[in-house]
């Protein structure tokens, strides 16, 4: 359903096919300014796709992706990052040898990135931002501790501060509290209701408790389509969304 107040993202019509199977199909999906907005759907839904073909990891074969208004669909990757969407993968991504305040710097755009550059200038806008990002995240105590030997969900938290450094208008992140403890899911719902101040977030994600914490609104995928759309309270009540998904 299109919502008619401001919209970062609009997708239209959203398909893409595999050798003939249609993994996403018709799909429409409205993200609004400052709203977490969460798929959810059985495994194989075409949840994960759905991200590849916004973010531009995989090539769709019909419809629209719509960023502030500009048609993204044929961009390359790299200039959907830049435009300002970034998307969080499944698998970490954190460099484990680097500290917490040397992975956020390298994630600046105007920052050293991971091989080095000669003009590069540890500025006060750059340490700010890194300050500003690692307390939001939680890991401002911990600047000079390697990645590696934090816990894992403060890894899930460095990344999304990886994220961040990036300011993106959107953020798109894929199961972002699989394998947390429950406390840290309770914070990850925190960091996220947070982050929603300033941005938009899409959030893929299996453990109901944590969206019904989260969600704005909700869209079920079932077999590349949405199958639902909606409050929680109206998804969750759903009979075709507890028989594909719920009831499981
Ligand atoms: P979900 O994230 O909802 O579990 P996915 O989006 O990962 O589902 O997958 C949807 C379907 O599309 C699955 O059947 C998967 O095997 C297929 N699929 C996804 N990506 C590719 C690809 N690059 N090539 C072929 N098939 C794919
Ligand atoms: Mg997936």
């Amino acid at each position: 359903m299109k919502i008619e107040n401001e919209n970062v993202l609009e997708v239209e019509d959203l398909g893409v096919s595999f050798d003939g199977f249609k993994a996403v199909d018709g799909f429409n999906f409205y993200l609004a300014k400052n709203h977490v907005h969460v798929i959810i759907g059985p495994n194989g839904a075409g949840k994960t796709t759905v991200l590849d073909l916004i973010c531009g990891k995989t090539k769709a074969t019909s419809g629209s992706v719509k960023f502030k208004g500009k048609e993204m669909r044929k961009q390359r990757e790299f200039k959907i990052v830049r435009a300002g969407i970034g998307r969080k993968f499944q698998t970490p991504s954190t460099y484990e040898g680097l500290t917490v305040f040397e992975n956020l710097e390298l994630s600046h755009p105007h920052g050293r990135g991971v091989f080095g550059c000669l003009f590069f200038r540890r500025t006060d806008e750059i340490m700010n931002r890194i300050q500003t990002v690692a307390q939001t995240i939680g890991l401002d105590g911990q600047m000079d501790t390697e990645a590696g030997i934090l816990s894992h969900g403060q890894k899930q938290w460095l990344e999304i501060g990886m994220l961040l450094m990036q300011d993106p208008e959107v953020i798109m992140l894929d199961e972002p509290v699989a394998g947390m403890s429950v406390k840290e899911r309770g914070e990850t719902a925190d960091l996220l209701r947070k982050i929603s101040k300033d941005r938009s977030v899409m959030v893929i994600e299996h453990d109901m408790e944590f969206v019904r914490e989260i969600a704005d609104r909700v869209t079920v995928m079932h077999m590349g389509k949405i199958l639902a759309e909606g409050s929680m309270d109206k998804v969750s009540a759903d009979p075709k969304v507890i028989e594909v998904y719920i009831g499981h």
